[in-house]
């Protein structure tokens, strides 16, 4: 998707700040983080949201939960986490390509709607 902005920063035309790469996923710092560790695993491939996981692309999706540990252990997260990925407008989902945030740092409230 050439419009896509995490689609440009997988192919380095805009810069961020990586913190993991492999060959399907990439995992970089939130320009805007809503909590100490604030970092966000995007799949390679352009998939528009957790809305457009299919039997065909889900493996990218089980690889992305096979890294995150590592990452948050490199963070030096001992406290725990959140993943969160927001799927369309009533979610708030803003950047159209699939992306889990993964929150850290900090003791977290749940209230999803407040
Ligand atoms: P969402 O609202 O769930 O779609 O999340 C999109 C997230 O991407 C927001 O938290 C933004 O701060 C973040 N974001 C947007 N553009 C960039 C960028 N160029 N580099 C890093 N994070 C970004
Ligand atoms: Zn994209």
């Amino acid at each position: 998707m050439s419009d896509c902005v995490f689609c440009k920063i997988v192919a380095g035309s805009i810069p961020s700040t990586k913190v993991y790469e492999d060959e399907s996923c990439l995992a970089f710092r939130d320009l805007e983080p809503k909590a100490p560790t604030h970092i966000l695993v995007i799949p390679k491939q352009h998939i528009q949201s957790a809305d457009a996981v299919t039997a065909e692309n889900s493996a990218l999706v089980a690889h992305i939960f096979t890294v995150i540990p590592g990452i948050m252990k490199e963070q030096g997260v001992t406290g725990g986490y959140r993943i969160i990925t927001n799927a369309g407008p009533d979610a708030g989902q803003t950047v159209p390509h699939l992306h889990f945030h993964v929150l850290a740092g900090v003791e977290m409230g749940w209230d999803p709607v407040g």
